[in-house]
C-alpha cells in the first residue's frame, strides 16, 4: 500500500511499513500501529487499541473459530457463537470510538538528541502530546 504524505513541504509518496508498539500513557498500556514518513519521518497513527480492545479482539476471534468449526455440524451452536460474535464486534467498535476520544492527540517522536543529525529522529521513541 502507498500512502501520499500531507505534511507542508513535503507532498512526497511513499510504500506503507506499518509498525506496532506498545505504550504506556498516563498509567494505561496501550498498542499503537503506525506508519512513518521517510522523507519527513511524520508519523501517521492507524490504530490504537487499549487492553481492553485487545481482549474483545481474541474473544471475537475464538467465537468466530467456534462459530465455522460448528457450522454444518451443529447449526443451533453455530448461530449462538455468530451471535455472540456479532456483539463482541459491537463492543470492540464502541471501544475504538472510546480510545479514539480518550486521546485526541498527536504521537510523534521525540526530539533528538543527537546534536541534530535528524535521521536518528526516525528511530526515536515514539511520543504522544495531548
Ligand atoms: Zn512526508
Amino acid at each position: 500500500m502507498r500512502a501520499a504524505c500531507d505534511n507542508a513541504g513535503c507532498f512526497c509518496t511513499f510504500e506503507v511499513n506499518l509498525k506496532t508498539i506498545s505504550m504506556n500513557i498516563d498509567g494505561e498500556k496501550l498498542e499503537l500501529t503506525y506508519f512513518v514518513c521517510p522523507y519527513c519521518n511524520k508519523l501517521y497513527k492507524v490504530v490504537l487499541k487499549n487492553k481492553k480492545i485487545l481482549n474483545i479482539e481474541s474473544k471475537l476471534k475464538r467465537y468466530k473459530k467456534k462459530s465455522s468449526s460448528a457450522f454444518g455440524k451443529d447449526d443451533s451452536l453455530s448461530s449462538i457463537y455468530t451471535k455472540l460474535a456479532t456483539r463482541k464486534l459491537e463492543e470492540l467498535r464502541q471501544e475504538y470510538d472510546a480510545v479514539d476520544h480518550q486521546f485526541t492527540g498527536t504521537f510523534t517522536f521525540a526530539a533528538s538528541t543527537n546534536n541534530g543529525k535528524e535521521k536518528l529522529k526516525h528511530f526515536g521513541k515514539v511520543i504522544y502530546v495531548p
